[in-house]
């Protein structure tokens, strides 16, 4: 790689790992998995390692967490709050404990093996005897102040026999068993989802409303205490976990102190098993050295303690029978399958559906209904079906699966199965089961640009049966009193849609074909036809003669021939040519414009442009200028030879009129190049 390059993947990684960290600790909906997550930060530390003078201290594996939020009081930590370094697989660990030794010089045994939860991290403090703070960890050094919140967690003591002022740390959870009943409650209040416990855990903590922690099923499990100095109190790590036993805090009692590695490989052993019967999730184990001293001496890197270490579990895998296979169909009409499981539990949560990608990865996984399959949760927070697991044991009327040929109710339009790639798609222009969808896509900025008809007043729309088709968003004005009657439809909105809806209809040819959502036509790929073709009668005629259009499209340098082979296929649809017809009817896209009548008469001439003109926007005059061979600039000077003058002209008027430039109106201009 050239250090352009690895500089290039550095930033990319720390990119997407900061995007992660956004999604993961301050709004609590992460989009990567864990596995997925850890997989970048690795690659991006060993890129940082062997590149030294790349790393900079805003890098992500320079830091802990995330920014405290605003919203809370931020509390600044005696000692820093730390991560942990991680650990994957017998090698690693086996590494970790050379590499350790060898810095602490000595035997670094027994060590203290405990359940990483999978949490969030929480600092509480006491001072005689009476809890006082309790905060996040946030960025390690300053954390959120969330005392009320924690003072509603059941199993925090509020006071304590201690007299001396202490800190403990430990991780709040969120129980497995009360997940996905709380899940189904908020979905049944209209409120979002939370992806998985650890996400609960934090959410529900990070509440500004005390009360709402409080109606939270939150627990927690402590594991470091030091005194308010931020000094260990005791020698080692068991004591402190003992002593914080005694005085009322829950510890969890699966640590283990170990002697050796064959000890150490047992416990993992067990525990990678065994953690599945638990209710909270464990995402690996936490490996400390016992003796306090030896800590002290390894101390820790910015980032994390030198004297601990998480082995981190591989992700989990489970078994699962899957009852039928479904289909989503996307804005283009692609159809992915989906599969719909017995449901079973990952981490906890209870997975009843998984992706199917498209039709080859069913073929080559052989995936049937009704079939056994492995399923995790790796890549994507999504889950996956990894393999079908006993092939062999299917039942007898087990049939291979076919994908359908025609699109999925309420549609029922043959579906496009072409040879030469892997998605299936319904070509169907006003297929209801990816309208909606294409309805925001028309509207987007880079289609008509139709300013308030965002995705929810499309799904309103498209519900209420207010639009079915997409010239029907032309007639919305006739339909002006049913709008008015709708919740968040107001006058001035409505007004506002109305106007917006109008202006869009001035919009270029190449925007009336992008926005039509034909697979493998984009904003470029539209241009390049519309630099051909100037309308939509004229395309129109060009698609009855199936071989001419695909010459044409195939002679166009950019367009390729499975491009050409879609376009050709959108328009051999009766519901597509339909459509068509109606937007010419609409008197949308008809424009004969520039390209029929380029020629070289404006040669040797400048234009400058102004205001605004009730048919043209101001881009197509000057493309007309310029396919006549004229010129256009943005400033009037001597050279000038005509002002173009529309309603509400700039201070550019002046200027010809300065410049004694000679001012034409649209029709003077259109004069010119016809004459
Ligand atoms: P970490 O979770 O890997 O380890 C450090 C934390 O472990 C400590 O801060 C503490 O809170 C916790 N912990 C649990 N049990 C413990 C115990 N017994 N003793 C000591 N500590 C214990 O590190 P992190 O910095 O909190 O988070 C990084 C991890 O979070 C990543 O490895 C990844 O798995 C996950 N993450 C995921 C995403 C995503 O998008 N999915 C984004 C950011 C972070």
């Amino acid at each position: 790689m050239t250090s352009k390059e690895i500089n290039n993947q550095i930033e990319i990684l720390r990119k997407e790992l900061n995007q992660a960290n956004k999604e993961y600790y301050i709004e609590e909906t992460p989009s990567l998995s864990d596995f997925e997550y850890d997989k970048k930060f690795s690659k991006l530390l060993e890129l940082e390692k062997n590149n030294p003078e790349l790393i900079t201290s805003e890098s992500p594996t320079q830091r802990v967490g995330s920014d405290p939020a605003l919203e809370f009081n931020q509390v600044t930590h005696t000692i820093p709050m730390l991560s942990l370094s991680n650990v994957f697989g017998t090698e690693e660990m086996e590494d970790w404990i050379e590499k350790t030794s060898k810095a602490a010089s000595q035997d670094i045994f027994p060590l203290v093996c405990e359940l990483k939860i999978d949490g969030l991290a929480v600092s509480v403090k006491y001072e005689d005897g009476k809890m006082f703070q309790g905060a996040t960890r946030g960025n390690g050094v300053e954390g959120e102040d969330i005392t009320n919140n924690v003072k509603t967690i059941r199993s925090i003591p509020l006071s304590i026999e201690e007299t001396n002022g202490i800190e403990v740390r430990g991780e709040i959870y969120f129980p497995n068993s009360k997940f996905n009943n709380f899940n189904y409650e908020r979905e049944s209040g209209g409120l979002s989802t939370f992806s998985n416990p650890r996400n609960a855990a934090s959410g529900s903590v990070r509440q500004l409303d005390p009360r709402e922690t409080a109606k939270r099923p939150l627990d927690i499990f402590f594991y470091s205490l030091y005194d308010l100095d931020g000094e260990e109190i005791f020698d080692s790590q068991h004591e402190s976990l003992n002593k914080m036993k005694k005085l009322g805090f829950r510890t969890n009692q699966n640590y283990k102190k170990i002697n050796n590695k064959k000890e150490l490989f047992e416990y993992i052993e067990e525990w990678s098993k065994s953690r599945f019967d638990l209710d909270y999730g464990t995402d690996g184990i936490v490996i400390k050295i016992d003796n306090t001293e030896i800590q002290n001496k390894l101390g820790s890197t910015g980032r994390t303690p030198k004297w601990a270490t998480a082995y981190k579990f591989p992700p989990e895998i489970v078994e699962t029978i899957i009852k039928k296979i479904n289909f989503n169909v996307g804005r283009t009409g692609v159809l992915t399958p989906w599969a719909e499981l017995e449901p079973a539990y990952i981490d906890g949560v209870k997975i009843s559906r998984a992706t199917l990608h498209n039709r080859d990865e069913i073929e080559r996984k052989d995936i049937r209904e009704m079939d056994l399959v492995e399923l995790q949760r790796a890549g994507e927070v999504i889950p996956q079906i990894l393999k079908v697991s006993e092939k062999n044991k299917r039942d007898s009327d087990s049939k291979k699966f076919s994908f359908p040929k025609f699109c999925p109710d309420p549609c029922n339009s043959e579906l496009l199965h072409s040879e030469d790639e892997v998605s299936v798609r319904c070509i169907d222009s006003s297929c209801p089961n990816k309208f909606e969808r294409l309805l925001q896509y028309f509207a987007s900025k880079n289609c008509m640009d139709i300013e308030g008809l965002g995705s929810r007043i499309c799904s309103i729309l498209f519900n209420e049966k207010l639009i079915t088709s997409l010239d029907e968003i032309y007639s919305l004005k006739d339909k002006k009193n049913e709008l008015l009657g709708m919740e968040g439809f107001g006058e001035l909105s409505v007004e506002k849609l109305l106007e917006s809806i109008e202006n869009s209809k001035k919009k270029s040819f190449s925007n009336l074909l992008t926005s039509f959502g034909i697979e493998g036509v984009g904003v470029e790929i539209a241009e390049l036809i519309t630099d051909r073709i100037s309308n939509l009668i004229e395309i129109k005629k060009y698609s009855e003669d199936q071989k001419k259009f695909r010459d044409f499209l195939e002679n166009i340098d950019g367009i390729g021939p499975i491009v050409a082979e879609k376009i050709i296929a959108w328009f051999k649809e009766d519901k597509n040519i339909d459509l068509i017809e109606k937007f010419i009817n609409l008197n949308i896209g008809t424009k004969i414009t520039e390209k029929e009548s380029s020629s070289n008469i404006l040669e040797g001439k400048t234009f400058v442009v102004t205001g605004s003109f009730d048919k043209y926007n101001r881009n197509d005059i000057e493309n007309i200028i310029k396919d006549n061979g004229g010129k256009v600039t943005s400033k009037v000077s001597s050279k000038t030879n005509h002002l173009i003058l529309g309603s509400n002209p700039g201070s550019k008027l002046e200027d010809a009129q300065n410049n004694n430039v000679e001012i034409i109106d649209i029709s003077g201009f259109l004069a010119l190049i016809s004459s």
